[in-house]
């Protein structure tokens, strides 16, 4: 039986683990356009604020050890069409360029998620950075040491953490979200209350109830966010 996974992160790594294990006898390919598998994004915000210090302590597995289950392991290879009638995949090799096609009996489909990027002017400035894999950490930590002030945009769990990391760090940091209160699909006002008055004492600015329109840079980095009620001075922008 060939068994082919598109994306390895944590389902990925965990459905490839346990069909190792369960099918010894099944040929599995593992097609993941990262460079890694098993990812820990929750530990971004430690490691941005230097909590974790080795970047080792974000991965549980690795390449190798599926390899040595078995499993060849196809990385920075992504799958660009999936013909499940004719059990078929199109996948091209980031590396190279090379497009192939190969076949499978199973298909186990571990794509995951991407962050929402929306097509607001001045997005593409430099120092406009999302924070989802381990790339995305590591920018986030090199962009950090320069930057002064940060606008940390989407104030759900994700945009709360690296607030309060970059807080720790000494930056000055501006917290952006359309909603009138932050983490407002997790808990209610009598806890958001509190942390928002937690954030401010510590020097946070909030800046709730206003969406925002537009990135405004010079010579090709990010300077201001622009909102529905005001601008606020930002080097770095994480869009979370
Ligand atoms: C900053 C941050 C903090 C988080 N904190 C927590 C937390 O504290 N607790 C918690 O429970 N969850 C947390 N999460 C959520 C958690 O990380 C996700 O739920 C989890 O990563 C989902 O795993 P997944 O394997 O389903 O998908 P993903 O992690 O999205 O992995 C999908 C994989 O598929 C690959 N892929 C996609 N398309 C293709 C293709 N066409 N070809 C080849 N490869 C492809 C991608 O490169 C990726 O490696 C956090 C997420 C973020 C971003």
């Amino acid at each position: 039986m060939k068994i082919a996974v598109v994306g390895c992160t944590h389902a990925g790594t965990a459905a490839v683990k346990n069909m190792a294990e369960l099918y010894p006898e099944a040929k599995i390919t593992v097609y993941e356009r990262n460079d890694n598998v098993s990812f820990l994004s929750c530990g971004i915000a430690l490691y941005v604020g230097g909590v974790v210090k080795d970047a080792n302590g974000l991965f549980y597995s690795s390449p190798s050890e599926l390899q040595e289950m078995g499993v060849n392991m196809k990385m920075k290879h992504e799958v660009t069409n999936i013909d499940t009638e004719g059990k078929k995949i199109a996948v091209r090799n980031l590396e190279t360029n090379e497009e192939f096609e190969d076949t499978f009996d199973k298909l186990v489909m571990t794509t995951g998620s991407w962050p929402i990027i929306p097509n607001l002017e001045g997005i593409d400035l430099n120092n406009v950075v999302l924070c989802k894999n381990y790339q995305h950490a590591n920018h986030i930590i090199e962009k950090a040491k320069q930057a002064k002030k940060i606008a940390v945009i989407g104030a759900g769990y994700i945009g709360a953490e690296l607030v309060e990391a970059f807080e720790v760090y000494g930056k000055e940091v501006t917290f952006i979200d359309s909603a009138d209160r932050i983490l407002n699909k997790y808990l209610d006002p009598e806890f958001t209350n509190l942390m928002e008055t937690e954030f401010e004492n510590r020097g946070v600015k909030l800046a709730l109830n206003q969406a925002v329109t537009k990135f405004v840079g010079r010579e090709g980095s990010v300077e201001k966010v622009v909102t529905t009620e005001g601008e606020y001075e930002a080097d770095l922008v994480i869009l979370c």
